[in-house]
């Protein structure tokens, strides 16, 4: 029998700002899901920064009604005690006032798997706050990839063979299936630029899934930017898989990703324990790794990924690169460009004041390229 891991998650409230969820709001959406009857054959929720997530194990597929129905429900509950408690940005992510067959499009991040379990079934749940989906192409690219960051890439016949990675246009709603190694180079230029090209999903070459990460794109749901959009990934490991720590140390360089303040700078992604608070240094973007266990659907775990003592560097490496990216203030890159501004209506009306006072140049000093003309070039 095939299970299903489904993995879905929403920011429907913090505790003073975009901190982390309250106990009230987890509580709401705990029971809701644990009287959800025998839809589920398990679940765990926790949160990263003020992103609650819900991961459920069961028969039913994926895109499945009940199964999406039932998160959906779990965040408006969480959402009526957000509002409630006055907490902010209360239901922020429930960007429909009804549930319609899905949750995609809706608001909420889904990562979502249908697979064969093996007998010891191995998985890590990466979710991440402050950041945008495209967050997770850097370590998704080390560990497919990049031998030089996964020596499973020579030694596994599985993974030498290479995977299968279908990469998302998050502008335009489309989707390419790329193959390793021959579509190396072209998988390299899309994964360039993580705020338009995102990977969604890796198979091998069998057919197997391995990974699948949300990949939708508040801004286009709901037509303005109204949050980012931070993004879970389900990841396989073990056997013909990466193993869990080749996939584990792909967060060990902290990488300059969009979001933190405002959704609108660049900052570096520090992996930090099991249900952590967002900083309020400045909103560092971060990501915790859920390891878990499964037998017949049944989870053990999670062990918290980025617990050891070894991550405790990693995370003073990423707060020195946050502190120094921020020296800069809001000199790009350390800001996004202007299409990428989460509040980009207050950049519009400032830039509207610097055209406004916007004059034509005089002829005499108009170009340098008149000069170029008489340019001679002293070789
Ligand atoms: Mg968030």
């Amino acid at each position: 029998m095939k299970i299903t891991v489904s993995v879905i998650k929403a920011d429907v409230g913090g505790i003073g700002g975009h901190t982390k969820p309250s106990d009230g709001l987890i509580k709401a959406i705990r029971d809701t899901v644990e009287n959800s009857g025998d839809l589920l054959i398990d679940h765990y929720i926790g949160y990263c920064g003020d992103d609650t997530h819900i991961v459920m194990t069961h028969r039913h597929g994926v895109d499945n009604e009940k199964i999406h129905k039932l998160a959906w429900d779990a965040f408006m509950a969480g959402t009526q005690v957000a509002k409630d408690e006055g907490l902010y940005g209360a239901g922020q992510d429930l960007l429909k006032d009804s549930f319609s067959g899905n949750v995609k499009g809706m608001g909420p991040g889904v990562a979502e798997l249908e697979f064969e379990e093996r007998p010891n079934e191995a998985f890590t749940v990466f979710a991440a706050d402050k950041t945008e989906p495209g967050a997770f192409n850097y370590p998704i690219y080390r560990m497919f990839v990049d031998s030089l960051s996964n020596t499973a890439l020579i030694v596994n016949q599985s993974l030498a063979s290479g995977v299968v990675m279908n990469i998302m246009d998050v502008e335009k709603a489309e989707i390419a299936e790329l193959r390793l190694w021959e579509d190396k180079p072209t998988i390299e230029a899309a994964l360039m630029y993580p705020g338009r090209y995102v990977v969604d999903s890796v198979y091998t070459k069998e057919g197997e899934p391995i990974l699948d990460a949300s990949t939708d794109r508040l801004h286009n749901i709901a037509g303005t930017y109204v949050g980012k959009d931070d993004p879970i990934m389900l990841v396989r490991t073990q056997k013909n898989f990466p193993a869990t720590e080749e996939v584990g140390s792909m967060f060990n360089n902290p990488h300059f990703v969009a979001g933190n303040t405002r959704g609108s700078h660049n900052m570096p992604l520090m992996p930090v324990k099991l249900n952590s608070a967002a900083s309020i240094n400045f909103c560092i973007p971060i990501v915790e790794a859920l390891v878990f266990s499964m037998h017949n659907g049944k989870l053990v775990g999670p062990f918290d990924g980025f617990s050891t003592p070894d991550w405790d560097y990693i995370r003073e490496i990423a707060t020195k690169k946050a502190i120094t990216i921020r020296s800069q203030g809001f000199i790009h890159p350390a800001t996004l460009v202007p299409s990428e501004l989460e509040y980009a209506e207050g950049y519009k009306a400032r830039m509207s004041v610097l055209e406004s006072k916007m004059k034509p140049m005089k002829k005499e000093d108009k170009s340098n390229t008149d000069r170029k003309e008489n340019y001679e070039d002293p070789d």
